[in-house]
């Protein structure tokens, strides 16, 4: 069958209609005439493969990586690049014209990626079994299936050789893939590289790993820190209960956006390591000078708070890992900072009770992807704090939110951040002020 293209989804797809159903179909861009096979059908909508396309969009490209159309991790690379920057803008608009009844005229362009391939830097891979040698594969799009994949261009260059050598390692030692029946073998890998220092932790069974792997997988030029974690149940966690350091040292060391950072194998980190500096160059530069409280909410391991030392007398973080919580502590301490502090609460009721005792100047919240709750909201209507700032990773949560909000905030401006470029996700950084009530 035939249709023409509409418009696009938030998740990549091309929009289009067949009568009174709505058409999801992957790789097919507005404008385009293309022939498509519905591969799922629900009452509200039908998902369709294109199978050939009549009338190419401009903004169309051939894809870089041969794994694209089985593959889930990426979904735009069939889009030229500033073609994606486009559509993450318009993602944004679409979400605040629909949710929040928000002009465009607030929406900026999409700040670049400087890399549009290679700039991931950490992988979480499970192991599978190719022609009788363990390998690492990605997860085929829709599926529980593992596809073998020798390389992927969004994951950094590095990542990639310390990857494959990880595996000869493990192979040269015979190690096979993590059998549920014996709770023997190799799960999974993790490897994150910040400034060329690399951490790897591998998931296994209950194995004991062979000391002289240990020797060899040591000797990989630039692999500083090595966990194993053991992992023996169905769970879908990633990472076992244990963590087992077996060579190197405990944490990876690195300088980022001015701070020394000691990063704990289990801490989260975002995955661009230069857009996210970027993006948090950002959001320092909307936070004014000599303030007297900042609080940030969903703080991690408290890079933006420590960022803003300067900027006011006292700066509160909270966040509600303890992990992290921990890991933003030590920073704070390794950096000298002593007006930064971080609470392991839930930002709700953290923020509750701090602005009841003191005002606060600037919020800045960088929730997960299901946005700020309805608790978060009456807090911050409640607190009266002139100035926000919402880093936001799913535009529709940051405009249902922003519908709430904007009774008592002005929308200064938002700004769409590629951080990962060839993938459909959105990040944002939005501008709040409170409005004047006269009274
Ligand atoms: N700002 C950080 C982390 C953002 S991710 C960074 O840039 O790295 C969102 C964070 O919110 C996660 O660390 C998650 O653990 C935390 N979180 C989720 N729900 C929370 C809640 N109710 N209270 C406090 N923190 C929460």
């Amino acid at each position: 069958m035939k249709t023409r293209i509409e418009k696009m989804g938030i998740n990549g797809e091309g929009i289009a209609y067949d009568r009174k159903s709505v058409l999801f179909i992957e790789d097919a861009l507005p404008g385009e005439m293309v022939e498509y096979q519905v591969i799922s059908d629900s009452k509200a909508y039908k998902k369709a493969k294109c199978l050939k396309v009549y009338e190419r969009s401009k903004d169309r490209k051939e894809p870089e990586c041969p794994y694209y159309k089985r593959c889930g991790g990426c979904q735009i690379m069939h889009m030229n690049y500033s073609a994606q920057l486009d559509y993450k803008r318009d993602m944004v608009v679409e979400a605040l014209n629909k949710y929040a009844l928000i002009d465009e005229s607030v929406v900026e362009d999409t700040l670049s990626n400087e890399n549009v391939f290679g700039y991931r830097n950490s992988l979480k891979l499970p192991f599978m079994n190719h022609h009788g040698k363990l390998t690492t594969g990605l997860y085929e799009k829709d599926s529980n299936h593992i596809m073998n994949i020798d390389k992927c261009l969004i994951h950094d260059k590095g990542l990639e050789r310390v990857r494959k050598n990880i595996v000869n390692v493990l192979n040269k030692y015979g190690y096979a893939v993590y059998d549920y029946k014996n709770k023997k073998g190799i799960r999974s890998l993790f490897i994150r590289v910040i400034d060329n220092h690399y951490q790897a932790c591998i998931v296994t069974g209950e194995d004991v790993l062979d000391s002289k792997c240990l020797d060899d997988l040591e000797r990989i030029e630039g692999l500083e820190s090595i966990y194993q974690s053991i992992h023996t149940t169905k769970s879908h966690e990633f990472f076992g209960k244990q963590m087992i350091h077996l060579r190197g040292k405990k944490s990876i060391g690195f300088t980022f956006n001015g701070l020394r950072i000691n990063l704990s194998i289990r801490a989260f980190f975002q995955l661009n390591t230069r857009q996210s500096s970027r993006l948090y160059e950002l959001v320092k530069k909307e936070v004014k000078d000599n303030q007297n409280v900042i609080f940030e909410a969903y703080s991690g391991i408290g890079i933006m708070s420590l960022m803003m030392k300067d900027k006011a007398k006292k700066i509160i973080g909270v966040e509600s890992i303890a992990d992290a919580v921990n890991n933003a502590r030590k920073i704070a301490k390794d950096n000298g900072i002593d007006n930064v502090s971080f609470v392991c609460d839930d930002a709700p009721l953290s923020f509750t009770r701090y602005a009841k005792k003191e005002h606060i100047d600037t919020l800045i919240v960088d929730p997960p992807r299901t946005g700020l709750s309805d608790d978060m909201l009456e807090a911050i209507i409640r607190s009266r704090v002139d100035n926000m700032i919402y880093v936001s990773c799913n535009p529709s949560t940051l405009a249902k939110n922003l519908m709430v909000l904007k009774k008592y905030y002005n929308v200064l401006k938002v700004k769409p951040v590629d951080m990962f470029s060839n993938c459909a996700s959105v990040e944002s950084i939005t501008v709040l002020k409170r409005k004047q009530v006269s009274r």
